[in-house]
């Protein structure tokens, strides 16, 4: 048994009966207790009204015309102290004006003097669960309210008027809010941060139908304090079912830390790399010296073993100038701008691009058909620097004759990409390590392969930046297949 199922057993619902006529009282009682229901009876308004205002009713059968008190005063005191109790109109004269209007003003059904006991019960049973429906939609509303007040990232929310309805405990906390009665004011009264402000402002502006994600990086001073944060900001306007804008959701969340290591990273990465590359200079230029012969006579055997050398010293200079890149690339990684990216049309540009490299290995590249593919929220530079990483790859790592091919297709919630090629392949002991900075797969077929080891640990940092995966699945000697996630836009 469920522990709803266990819940609805125990769970006796509770009918308040309030009408001046003692049969139809004492009627519905029978009824109802029958039922399993617990009826309690009020025999005029005034008294009904105190019942309600003392305990919690599920389902409230009320009278309309009473004498003193009317059933439509009850009804209106009903919606404010309780908008959950379901209410289900008696009505004497069965005047339809009198339901119709009852219903308007919030009763759930209506129910004409004379009637059954079946009549009763249909309408009634439907009434509890819709006080059922009511209620786990106000769970569901709580949870999730608790939810969006426990987590550490700032949550702003504001409707089409761009008038403040929601924010939660972080948020004020990093605005430095001290005022509780700031919902429903516009926001451009309350946020005094410019960027976060023009943000939320660009956001309003962005067409219905159009998807859009806004990214900005933020320096926030923190209140009492003399240090500011960096904050990225994630701002995006939420629509309904048929596009239009309801309003704005934006999510601060705290980088400092990360902003920390990855500028303490790159200055250390920098400084290697800089110290490294001078020496390297200055080497390659003195042998240059002797390979030309300036410095007395070489044999030809010299001059191979100078020129191998000098390969190898060539490459090392070029790491450092990728470490260089790296350094800077890595710190504009997380705070990117990200719009509705076409997926194909990325895929098909980086297929042509690197064909004549495939074609002068003898390699087929072929990318297949494909499906219509829903668009997804990414910084197409980023895409273009994933997937180009990936198809050199397995153009580097298959020989001649073999196959590359590129595919895509739309999962449950995410787009897959897959690269597929029947190169060398990876053992499985190195699959797990392909992802770490500078781990390159050292094997016969591989050793003469010019490479750093930094392209995957790049692919990988940018598919998690915008909430992806890649996973590999590779054996050897026969080939590889990396596969991107990257989920869907929801609007
Ligand atoms: P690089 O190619 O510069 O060495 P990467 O980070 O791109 O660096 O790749 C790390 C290692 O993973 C490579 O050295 C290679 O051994 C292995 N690898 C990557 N892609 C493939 C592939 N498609 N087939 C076989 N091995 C691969």
């Amino acid at each position: 048994m469920t522990e709803k199922q266990s819940a609805d057993i125990l769970f006796k619902p509770k009918i308040l009966v309030v009408d001046d006529e003692k049969v139809i009282r004492n009627g519905c009682r029978e009824v109802l207790t029958q039922e399993g229901y617990e009826a309690i009876l009020a025999e005029n308004g005034e008294l009904g009204l105190k019942m309600i205002e003392k305990a919690h009713y599920d389902v409230i059968l009320l009278d309309l015309m009473m004498p003193g008190l009317s059933g439509f005063e009850v009804l209106s005191h009903v919606k404010t102290l309780h908008p959950d109790t379901s209410i289900i109109v008696i009505t004497g004269y069965a005047t339809i004006e009198n339901s119709i209007e009852a219903m308007r003003k919030g009763a759930f059904d209506f129910i004409p003097k004379p009637f059954s006991p079946d009549q009763l019960r249909v309408v009634v049973s439907k009434a509890i669960e819709h006080t059922g429906a009511l209620k786990d939609i106000a769970n569901e509303k709580s949870r999730i309210r608790v939810l969006i007040n426990l987590i550490a990232n700032g949550v702003m929310v504001t409707d089409a008027e761009k008038k403040l309805v929601l924010a939660n405990p972080a948020f004020m906390k990093i605005m430095g809010f001290k005022e509780d009665d700031i919902i429903g004011r516009p926001f451009t009264e309350l946020v005094q941060q410019d960027q976060l402000r023009q943000m939320v402002e660009h956001a309003f502006s962005i067409s219905e139908g159009e998807l859009t994600e806004l990214t900005e990086e933020l320096k926030i001073e923190k209140s009492g304090e003399d240090t500011t944060a960096t904050y990225v900001a994630r701002c995006r306007p939420f629509r309904d079912r048929i596009g239009r804008n309801l309003g704005t959701i934006t999510v601060l969340s705290d980088i400092t830390y990360l902003k920390d290591i990855n500028q303490r990273q790159s200055d250390f990465v920098s400084m290697v790399a800089h110290e490294i590359r001078s020496p390297l200079n200055s080497v390659m230029a003195q042998m240059k010296v002797v390979q030309d012969g300036l410095a007395g006579d070489i044999t030809q055997k010299q001059g191979e073993i100078l020129g191998r050398a000098s390969e190898k010293i060539n490459g090392l200079v070029s790491l450092s100038s990728e470490l260089l890149n790296m350094a800077s690339r890595e710190a504009g990684l997380i705070a990117l701008e990200r719009n509705e990216c076409d997926m194909g049309e990325v895929l098909k540009d980086q297929v042509e691009f690197h064909r004549p490299k495939a074609q002068a290995k003898g390699i087929q590249l072929k990318l297949e058909p494909l499906p219509d593919l829903p668009p997804v929220l990414a910084n197409k530079q980023n895409m273009e620097e994933v997937f180009s990483n990936l198809i050199t790859n397995a153009i580097n790592y298959t020989p001649g004759k073999g196959k590359i091919s590129v595919s895509a297709r739309s999962g449950k919630h995410h787009l897959c990409i897959s690269i597929s090629d029947t190169g060398f392949g990876i053992a499985e002991e190195d699959l797990d390590r392909i992802f770490d900075r500078f781990y390159r797969v050292k094997n016969d077929k591989t050793r003469y392969i010019i490479g750093t080891g930094l392209g995957l640990p790049i692919v990988k940092s940018i598919v998690e930046a915008h909430d992806g995966m890649i996973q590999v699945e590779s054996k050897p000697d026969h080939g590889s297949t990396f596969i991107v996630y990257i989920p869907f836009m929801t609007s």
